[in-house]
């Protein structure tokens, strides 16, 4: 019993710095705060990049025609026909397919990665019989990009895995253009680029006006909302807002995170394709939670305290353990049994107290995760309602991605965020905050954009 308890504290030792008090919390929101105040400053050359949209507002239920929209935007591409329908049978109809993108296309050259996105849209205009219909287009790319106009795009940098060559520094819709020009087979109008997180806003603000933050955490996690024009630009328009993508994934890619990153989360970013950017991002997101695990794991093992101190060749692999299995483990209606037989799944023979341990792990890195999000969304709250100079503010924030969905205890604790923001935290009291997981977010979002952008020409 004693060792028992030995081995309990070394453990609690090895996780104690996944747990954030609440001062750190507070600190985080802060420096969410300063990147968001410094990323409009100086636009596109901060951690945080603070990048305009070009969206003017959100939908107001006039919006109709069809429309297709793309969206491209971690692990495949998914091309959907849109129809907007107003009056009294206000509804909107979709149509999608969907397209895995191989490794090879990934990593090759633009061209490549082009070529195939619109063999892509051949395939889904032949399926639905559509290929001379010349269609208005909106193309969600969930990548960080300097835009000029709604439909102008620079690639800044690849994030998520993606890596093809010639493509950062280049404008992402004229490629696009481009490869369909060569493929010259059918005709596109594409009116609007798109990041994932303005296409969720909009689908959402389409339910509810009240929707004005567009938020993902999926492969990797990003944030929008409709700031004051006058904060981006001068401006003497006769408009007042305009969406900015906050890309604030980057925070701390200046080393404003560095306190609370653990040696663990310091592993992951080194051997991540893209060491030293997106820190933020990575202690939340689908494409890393599953490798921090994996690294806490290993540590204890090599230090005897787990597997019976046996480090296997699975241990040992990067990406074996998916973020997928986090959600299982954690899952409170799973039992310990079951923990195990998914642990033996993935070759690691476990005991009933190695379960124990490893839930506990998934659980803290999880709860870490949602808490930090929260940090940050309470900074972009407070924003809106300094900006809008209330005491109070209600808003909704559209939510899309496969971790506020599926992982358990990160959407426990997203839940329970609004305390989190509010009260228990005191991190944005005055604000009042709704989530509204999103429908089809960025596809229908992609094309309410169109839709919008059109209604200007
Ligand atoms: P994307 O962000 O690429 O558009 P998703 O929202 O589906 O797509 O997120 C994919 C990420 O979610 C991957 O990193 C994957 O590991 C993770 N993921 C997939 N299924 C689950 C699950 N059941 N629980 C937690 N994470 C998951």
């Amino acid at each position: 019993a004693q060792r028992l308890a030995a081995r309990r504290r070394q453990v609690d030792e090895t996780l104690s710095p996944f747990r954030l008090s609440q001062e750190q919390l507070t600190l985080v929101k802060n420096r969410m705060s300063a990147g968001l105040e410094a990323g409009l400053r100086c636009k596109g050359t901060s951690s945080v990049k603070m990048l305009p949209s070009f969206v003017y507002r959100t939908p107001d239920g006039k919006e109709q025609g069809k429309y297709l929209a793309l969206d491209l935007g971690g692990t495949n591409l998914r091309a959907l026909l849109v129809t907007f329908k107003t009056g009294l049978q206000q509804n909107t109809r979709m149509h999608h397919k969907i397209y895995t993108i191989p490794l090879e296309i990934m990593q090759g050259t633009g061209e490549e990665l082009f070529d195939y996105i619109a063999y892509c849209i051949s395939d889904f205009l032949d399926y639905m019989g559509m290929k001379k219909a010349h269609l208005p287009a909106g193309f969600t790319f969930s990548f960080p990009c300097e835009q000029t106009a709604i439909d102008t795009g620079k690639l800044v940098s690849w994030t998520k895995g993606f890596k093809a060559t010639d493509c950062e520094g280049h404008d992402v819709v004229e490629m696009l253009r481009e490869a369909i020009k060569r493929r010259n087979e059918f005709d596109l109008d594409i009116i609007a680029m798109v990041n994932d997180t303005v296409g969720t806003m909009m689908s959402c603000a389409y339910e509810d006006p009240q929707c004005e933050i567009g938020m993902i955490v999926g492969t990797g996690t990003n944030v929008c909302y409709m700031e004051d024009l006058k904060n981006i630009e001068k401006t003497k328009q006769n408009i007042s807002k305009m969406c900015v993508n906050t890309e604030w994934g980057g925070l701390g890619d200046d080393g404003s995170l560095d306190d609370i990153m653990t040696p663990f989360d310091i592993e992951v970013n080194q051997n991540s394709i893209n060491p030293g950017k997106q820190r933020f991002e990575k202690l939340i997101s689908g494409m890393y939670l599953g490798e921090i695990v994996r690294q806490v794991l290993l540590d204890l093992t090599r230090a005897g305290l787990l597997f019976r101190g046996r480090v296997t060749e699975t241990l040992k692999t990067p990406g074996m353990f998916q973020t997928k299995y986090l959600s299982q483990i954690e899952s409170d209606r799973i039992a310990l049994l079951q923990v195990r037989s998914i642990l033996q799944q993935l070759g690691l023979n476990s005991t009933c107290n190695d379960s124990i341990i490893v839930r506990e792990v998934c659980a803290m890195v999880s709860r870490r995760a949602a808490q930090l999000c929260g940090a940050g969304m309470a900074a972009v709250v407070d924003k809106i309602r300094e900006n809008r100079g209330l005491n109070h503010l209600n808003i909704t924030v559209g939510v899309d991605g496969a971790l506020y969905k599926l992982l358990l205890r990160f959407t426990i604790y997203f839940s329970s965020l609004n305390d989190l923001i509010q009260s228990n935290l005191a991190l944005a009291p005055q604000c009042d905050v709704t989530f509204l997981p999103s429908d089809e977010g960025s596809g229908k979002g992609a094309a309410l954009i169109t839709a919008v952008a059109r209604q200007k020409h």
